[in-house]
Order: structure tokens, then sequence, then C-alpha cells
């Protein structure tokens, strides 16, 4: 069996993993059109912050590492189209600029998101940086250290938008993170939590202009000189937009069928509409448990998963890809939070009906010294005609993320409160308390949904 694998980040490298593992005859071909394999944009803060010091390091695999598993890896070479008919791609090497067509018996294709760039005048202009790959990685370490920027305007307050937020407040710029929504990351968390969040960046250095649009970027001699919003100016020598991504697709509208938003159909076994192509990661889209509907939750995570079960029903198509809850966590300086499901500010967009607790605790019982035992801030979303377990955010300066586990596992298992209410977890002064906050949050639940 020949399979052709496009793309190398996520879900390219999990499908080629598989495949070596559980197909160990299979001719694998494994295509990059950029010049690198397996760059992982998740991984960028960390080279930016210089936590990891060669960006090259950032990866998960070499091109030489997979030829050495008997992978045939093609670098700086494109996949321009297919013919399912013929079982057929068409390949140009962008380094000599040659094209052939290959054949394949089985095609997964994990071609990805890149940035959405805003339709305003002043986007051209030098100096404008996306946050994804590793051109840009590279291009925005070098501004970190670049004495001539010493402002930065942050368009977009996702996660993305918040970690260059903190890389260049952390290289002593003045941030400005512009949001045309009312809160800063109001995705992944409600207002309870955003607002310490808020305070926290602030506190850093970071200008919040939320609730603002971006009219123009303006610039002198090529360079952006200022930002321009509904409601204020904001100098800047960068700009870094971080507004969404969107999936990379174009090329694919007369092949495959693709969804409103450009995202390839698939069905839960990661089949497309042509026979023996598979697509995964951020070009589709994922069952999410709360609503048991398609969305698109771009995670690396995600594209793992859809990776390793496009190979699981390459042949025969008996394994569904289970949903996610689409968890996510970031620190923001000295907070850590974490997210999952359905949040309050999210319930419209899904069309659920929700319910939530909010509970605050301290993270260890309160025996333990103040300056130890940091404020844990919990919140619960369950469905308020069953109890059904729908989303959650915490947040803490200590590192209590991983509880944000627990809930995604809760969503994806359709637990209740009740469930969750007094579900054992350990206790010991050095971790937690002796009823975990969950269960405090379930408790408080219960006892609401009890009075109704
Ligand atoms: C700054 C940042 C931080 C992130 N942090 C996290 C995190 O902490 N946790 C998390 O879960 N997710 C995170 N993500 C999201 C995660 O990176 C994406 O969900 C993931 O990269 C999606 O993987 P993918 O395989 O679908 O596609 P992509 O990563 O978009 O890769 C697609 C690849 O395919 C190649 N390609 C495309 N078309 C062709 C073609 N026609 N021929 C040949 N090659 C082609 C592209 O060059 C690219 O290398 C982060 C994203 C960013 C930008």
């Amino acid at each position: 069996m020949k399979v052709i694998v496009v793309g190398s980040s996520h879900g390219g490298y999990e499908a080629v993993r598989e495949l070596l593992a559980t197909h160990p005859d299979a001719e694998i071909q494994w295509y990059e059109k950029g010049d690198f394999v397996s760059f992982l944009s998740c991984g960028m803060q960390l080279y930016l912050e210089g936590v990891v010091k060669d960006v090259n390091n950032v990866r998960y695999a070499t091109a030489e590492g997979m030829r050495a598993q008997g992978v045939h890896v093609f670098v700086q070479q494109e996949i321009a189209s297919i013919s399912p008919d013929k079982h057929e791609v068409h390949v140009k090497n962008l380094a000599d600029g040659s094209e052939r067509d290959e054949s394949y018996d089985k095609l997964i294709l994990s071609v990805g998101a890149v940035p959405v760039a805003l339709p305003i005048p002043g986007n051209d202009l030098q100096n404008v940086y996306y946050m994804r790959g590793r051109d840009w990685a590279m291009k925005l370490k070098r501004a970190t250290v670049e004495p001539t920027i010493k402002n930065v305007v942050v368009i977009g307050s996702g996660y993305i938008g918040i970690e260059a937020a903190e890389v260049f407040a952390k290289a002593g710029k003045n941030v400005t993170v512009v949001d045309i929504l009312p809160r800063l990351l109001s995705v992944y968390l409600d207002k309870e939590f955003t607002s310490v969040l808020t305070d926290e960046m602030q506190a850093n250095g970071i200008h919040a202009a939320t609730g603002e649009t971006v009219k123009e970027i303006v610039g002198k001699n090529g360079k952006v000189t200022k930002v321009v919003t509904d409601q204020a100016e904001y100098p800047a020598e960068l700009v870094v937009e971080a507004v969404g991504v969107k999936p990379n697709t174009k090329w694919l509208a007369d092949t495959l069928d693709l969804n409103s938003n450009g995202t390839i159909k698939t069905d839960d076994y990661q089949r497309t509409s042509q026979p023996d192509i598979f697509a995964v990661g951020d070009a589709t889209k994922i069952k999410f448990a709360p609503t048991d509907k398609p969305a698109q939750i771009a995670l690396a995570t995600n594209g793992r998963r859809q990776g390793r079960y496009a190979v699981k029903n390459l042949t025969d198509a008996k394994n569904p890809t289970p949903a996610v809850s689409g968890s996510s966590a970031l620190s923001v300086f000295d907070y850590h939070f974490a997210s999952t499901g359905i949040k309050e500010g999210t319930a419209d967009k899904f069309g659920v009906e929700t319910q939530s607790v909010y509970v605050e605790d301290t993270y260890r019982p309160p025996f333990v010294p103040a300056d130890q035992n940091p404020k844990v801030q919990f919140k619960l979303t369950f469905d308020p005609k069953d109890g059904r377990v729908l989303g959650a955010q915490i947040m803490s300066k200590a590192d209590v993320t991983a509880n944000m586990n627990v809930i995604s596992l809760a969503i994806q298992q359709k637990l209740t409160v009740n469930d969750l209410a007094y579900a054992d977890f350990f206790f010991q002064p050095g971790f937690d308390r002796p009823w975990n906050i969950i269960n405090v949050a379930a408790q408080k639940a219960q006892r609401e949904l009890d009075q109704k």
C-alpha cells in the first residue's frame, strides 16, 4: 500500500508515526511545502522567551531521522492538486521548479491553517507580523531585541495574541493588546478570571484596549508607525496580528466537499467526500463533546488524535474519532489557567442553555502560610436540566491546571455534577484541600439544582 501524507506538523507527523507502527510494509511518502520539517508553533513562546535556544529544536522530527525509519520525506515539495479518479497528486518541487505526478492508494491531508490577515489599509506594511511557523518565529525573535522597536501592538487577544504580548512585555517593550471583544481571552475564560488577568497584564506593562475595532495601520517609508482604532491611536513599530486562522483549503475547493468556513468535510472516521482521501487537523472540524456536533477547534491535541484515527480507519472504517472538549491552558505572568468545554461566555455561540457555579478556595488548608497558599478560582458549567457537565475554568498562581483534564474526561463521558460531587480525589496538604475544588463546586451545583 502506498500512502501519501501531506503536511509535516502535528496531524501529519502523527499519521506517519502511526503508519510506521501499524503498517510497517506500507510505502510512506511525506510532503512538506516549507523548507523545514515539523516546526511546532506551540513551542514558539518558549523559543521567543529564550527557554529553548535553537529554533531548529522546536520540532517533533527531522527529515533525516524519518528517512532512517524508511519514510520518503519530500521537503519544499507542494501537493498542488489532486485527481481523485486517477488516485494521483500533482507535486511541485519548489526548490528546482520541476513538477510530477505521484500515485497513491491512500492520501492523508494535514494541510493546516494560516493566520487571517485583517482586510484593512496598512496591512501590507513592513513590521506587520504573524505568530505561526518557523519563519515568523525567527522574525519575531529578532524583533524582541531590536532597539528601534519600542511599541508593539498585538491585534487579537486569544491565547496566541496573549503569548505574543507577554513575550514583548518581558522583552521590555510597551505593549497594547487591541480586541474587538469587550474582554481579553474571552473565548477561553469568563469575566471572574479575565478581570484578574487584565490587572496582571496591566501590572506587567500591557495595556488592554478591548472593545475597540482596528481601522487602519499607518506607516511611514513602508514601516508601521501607529495603529488606529475606532476609539484611539497607538504608536507602534511592530504589529502582531493574531485574529484567528483560516484553513489552508482554497486549492481543494473543486476536489473535496468543504464546510462553509472552508474546513474540509470529514465523517467520524476522518474520511473526506472522495474515496481513499482522509483529512485531519486545523483544516477540518472535530466533534465537540459538549454538543456532539462538529466544531472548528484548532489545537495540536486534536490534530494528533485525528492523525492517529485516520490511520486506524485507513483500510476499514471501524474506529470513530472520539469527541473532544477543546481544552487549553496558558500561563500569564504569575497566573496559570486552563479551560475546557463551554463557558458562560460561549454558551450562546453553541446554542446551549447553561448554568454555572463559581467557587474560590485556597490551594492548601488554612494552616499553610499565605505566601505558599494562593487563591484558586474555579467555575463549573453544566446543563440546568440534568446537571450534565459542559465545561469549566480554573486559575491560580499555583499550577492547578491538571484539574481541567478531569473535567474534560467528565464531559467526554457525559458525567453530571452528581458524579463529581463526591468523586474520590486524593488529599495531601502539600497539594490541595480535603475536598478537592471540583467536589466543592459540584456540591454547590447539586444544591442549586436541588432547590429548583
Ligand atoms: C503560537 C501558537 C501556539 C500554539 N500553542 C498550542 C498549544 O499549546 N497547544 C495546542 O494544542 N495547540 C497549540 N497551537 C495550535 C496548533 O499549533 C495547531 O492546532 C496545529 O499546528 C495544527 O496542526 P496541523 O497538522 O493541522 O497543521 P499546521 O500546523 O497548520 O501544519 C500544516 C503543514 O502543512 C504544510 N502544507 C500545507 N499545504 C501543503 C501542501 N499543499 N503541500 C505540502 N505541504 C503543505 C504547511 O507548510 C504546514 O507545515 C498553537 C498554535 C500557534 C500558532
